[in-house]
Order: C-alpha cells, then structure tokens, then sequence
C-alpha cells in the first residue's frame, strides 16, 4: 500500500486519526469506498449571522482568508474531477450539493455553470442528483425558475416556528429572519415547478418545544425535513449539554418529536434521522454521517478548490478540516487516502474501545465524527452526545418492538450483532 500523504493540519500526531497510518492493523482494515457525494461551497459569507453557525462563530476562521465566491474555472475543474472519480469508479450516481456560506450569493450563472459542467463531464451511466441548501432568502420567483431548469432541488434551512428559528437565525443587526425565509418556502412550493422542494433542515434547541417545532415545519409541507444536533464536541460542547454528565437534553427532545412524527396512522413527511434510526435498528444502512457506522463517503470542495473533509469539523480546532489537497492538483482518490477521510470508512474497526462494547454501537456507530474530538484523544472516544444517543435509540427501539408485538423476536434487533 501506498503512504498516505502527509496532512496539512494542527492535529497533534499521536491523536486518532493523525496516528492511522501507523496502526498496525490499518492495511488490513482499510478497503477505501469511493466518493459519491461533493458538497460544493460556491460562496464562503453568508447574508445570516446565526449565532450557532460552525463556520463563522468557531474554533476555525479559516472562511476570513477563503475565496468569497467560487471562481467558475474552479467550477470547471470541479466537474472534472468528480467525473474522473465517477468513471474511475464506474459509479452509477453523484449526487452534487451546492452550499456555502450562502450559496445563493454566488449568483445563479455561477450555479449554472457548475451543474451543467458536472452533468456534461460525467459518464453516460452516471445519474446526477442535483441540491442547493439555502436559508432561503434570496429564492425569487427568477432564481426558482432557474434552480427548476437546472434540477436542482432546493433544502431550506429554518428551526421551526417565529420564535424558535428567530432564536438563533438572525440578520446581523438582530432582526429574525422567519417572516422572509417563509415567505420564499411559499414560493418554492409553487406546483408549477414540480420536484423543486427538497425539504427543511433544523437545528435543534432544545429551549424550543420539540412537538412545536415539528409541527410548524409541517406547516411548511415539507417533502422531507431533518433533525441535526447543534456542533459541539467535549471540549466545546453544545449548549446544555455538559461534557460527560448524564442528562439526555438532546435525546428526550428527539424521543417526543419522534413520537409525534411516528404516532399517526398516515405518514406526513419524511424524517431522515428517524428514518436512519428504524433503518439501522432493522439492519439496513443510514443515509447521513448523523449515526450509523458508515463508511462516509461525503466530501467537500471549498471556492478555491480546496478539498476538505466534512466542513462541520471546523467547530473542533483550527484547521480540522483541512487536507491540503485542491482539485487543481489531486485527485478525489488521492483525497481518499487521507486519514480522517480513511477513519470515516473504517466501519466499527474505526471506532474507540467504549464504542466498541456498546450495546448500541451498530445504530449509533459513534454518532457524528466532528462530535466525538476531545483535544488529546482526537477523535477516537464516543461521542459528546453519547446519553442522548443512547436515550433516543433505545426510544425508537422499544416503539419499533412494541408495534411489532414480540419483544422476544427483536432480541438482537438493533444491537451488537457480535
Ligand atoms: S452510544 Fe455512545 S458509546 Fe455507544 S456507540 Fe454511540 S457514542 Fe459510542
């Protein structure tokens, strides 16, 4: 096997993963899985200051130094090498999300130029799947029409109700954003562009009632929605929760939503992270990094064509997120072989010694990567979450046992297949 190429970041050498390559059972463990969705940041500000943004409000401000907008040669060079990796791999669907910042402020020829660049690139038996994850404020009437030519679907971001999303989702001078981010979710629902409504993303509070929030995206007729825990980590950990303390904050929050969005005789939307939980707990897959224990196959590409790792590791330290690697120069293959990237892929054989004897460890596989660093230990141990993960999917399971009526039956359902 070849070496892996030397990381360009602060993690201190002996911290999971910076040491991966020195474990003496890597060669054997790793088979990489290749990359199948490239999350494309056209723009790197964003017209929103939420106080809990990961880019922005922590630890790295490496977005202070990066391109403001995606320049369209690096579009260009984008679609190439995802086309290369698809045929490469001979993989029979990408799917492309458009993000930022706010991706909206790069324009929609940028936009246009990157979608139409990646569908004329890749092979004929690759299928393209298209998204754009908004807050939704610059979604006019003109750029819906366009993001409806392109196919391009469109995820808007909103934590719930007035109340519960202007909490956090506010302008930089203080004013809330709920009545504008509204306004463009009506627009968006136009059945005149059929297909164009990706659904809602929520980050939760658990200050707001979770029956409520759920409730008020509903309103919204979402085709899908998800939940995601608010970034944090044991040296930083997410409001409320205190690092290592018992309390599930987050867990008892997701139960009552989950109830609420399960209790009803006709599904009313689609929730990713419950979905994923009844999906894992029956042993099938999970669509997201949320839970599960993977492999990952999410990448991302900044404006100046830098290739990073999940993004959301920049509410950890200071360059967590940087490979050193750019489109211009490597190779989303060469981006595989890089040691976060390579740990994300390593299934339960990646995950620390808690983790590994944890009675829910197939569902939760660790919870979020980002979420497990603790400076030292890098990201090796269980996850800041770790209660509320094991609150919530104990939740879902004794609901899922009790519909299916045979406790007995589901012994093994959803736990360590050993
Ligand atoms: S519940 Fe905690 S110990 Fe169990 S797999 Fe998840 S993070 Fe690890």
């Amino acid at each position: 096997m070849e070496p892996l190429p030397t990381p360009v970041r602060k993690q201190p050498d002996a911290e999971w993963p910076s040491n991966l390559a020195s474990h003496r059972t890597f060669g054997a463990l790793w088979q990489p899985v290749p990359l199948r969705h490239f999350v494309v940041k056209v723009h790197s500000r964003c017209n929103l200051s939420c106080d809990y943004c990961y880019l922005y409000e922590m630890a790295d401000q490496s977005w202070r130094d990066a391109s403001k907008a995606m320049a369209p040669a690096v579009a260009d060079r984008t679609a190439v090498r995802i086309a290369e990796h698809a045929r490469e791999h001979r993989l029979d669907a990408v799917t492309v999300i458009v993000h930022g910042g706010e991706p909206m402020l790069a324009g929609m020829a940028l936009i246009t130029r990157l979608a139409e660049a990646v569908r004329r690139e890749v092979p004929e038996y690759t299928r393209v799947s298209l998204a754009i994850q908004t807050n939704g404020l610059l979604l006019d009437d003109a750029s819906l029409d366009a993001l409806y030519a392109l196919g391009i679907s469109v995820g808007v971001s909103i934590d719930g109700g007035e109340a519960a999303n202007d909490r956090h989702r506010r302008f930089a001078d203080g004013r809330g954003s709920h009545a504008r981010v509204a306004a463009a979710i009506e627009r968006l629902r136009d059945p005149s562009r059929p297909g164009l409504y990706g659904g809602l993303l929520c980050t939760i509070d658990v200050e707001n009632d979770p029956v409520e929030v759920y409730e008020a995206l509903l309103s919204h007729a979402p085709p899908a929605m998800d939940f995601l825990l608010p970034h944090g980590s044991w040296d930083t950990p997410p409001p409320t929760r205190e690092a290592g303390a018992p309390e599930t904050p987050y867990g008892d929050w997701l139960a009552a939503a989950f109830d609420r969005w399960y209790g009803v005789e006709r599904a009313e939307t689609s929730v990713r992270l419950f979905e994923d939980t009844l999906a894992l707990l029956l042993g099938g897959p999970s669509s997201s990094e949320q839970l599960g224990p993977g492999p990952a196959t999410v990448v991302v590409v900044d404006t100046d064509g830098m290739i990073e790792q999940v993004d959301t590791l920049k509410s950890t330290y200071d360059g967590a997120a940087v490979t050193g690697m750019s489109v211009h120069t490597h190779t989303f293959d060469d981006a595989l072989r890089h040691p976060s990237l390579a740990a994300r892929q390593l299934g339960v054989a990646g995950l620390g010694a808690t983790c590994r004897a944890c009675r829910v460890r197939d569902v939760c596989g660790g919870g979020y990567f980002t979420h497990r660093y603790r400076a030292g230990a890098g990201f090796g141990g269980p996850s800041v979450y770790c209660p509320d993960l094991i609150r919530f999917i104990e939740h879902v399971r004794g609901r899922v046992a009790a519909d299916l009526g045979n406790t007995h039956d589901l012994e093994g359902v959803g736990w360590v297949r050993r």
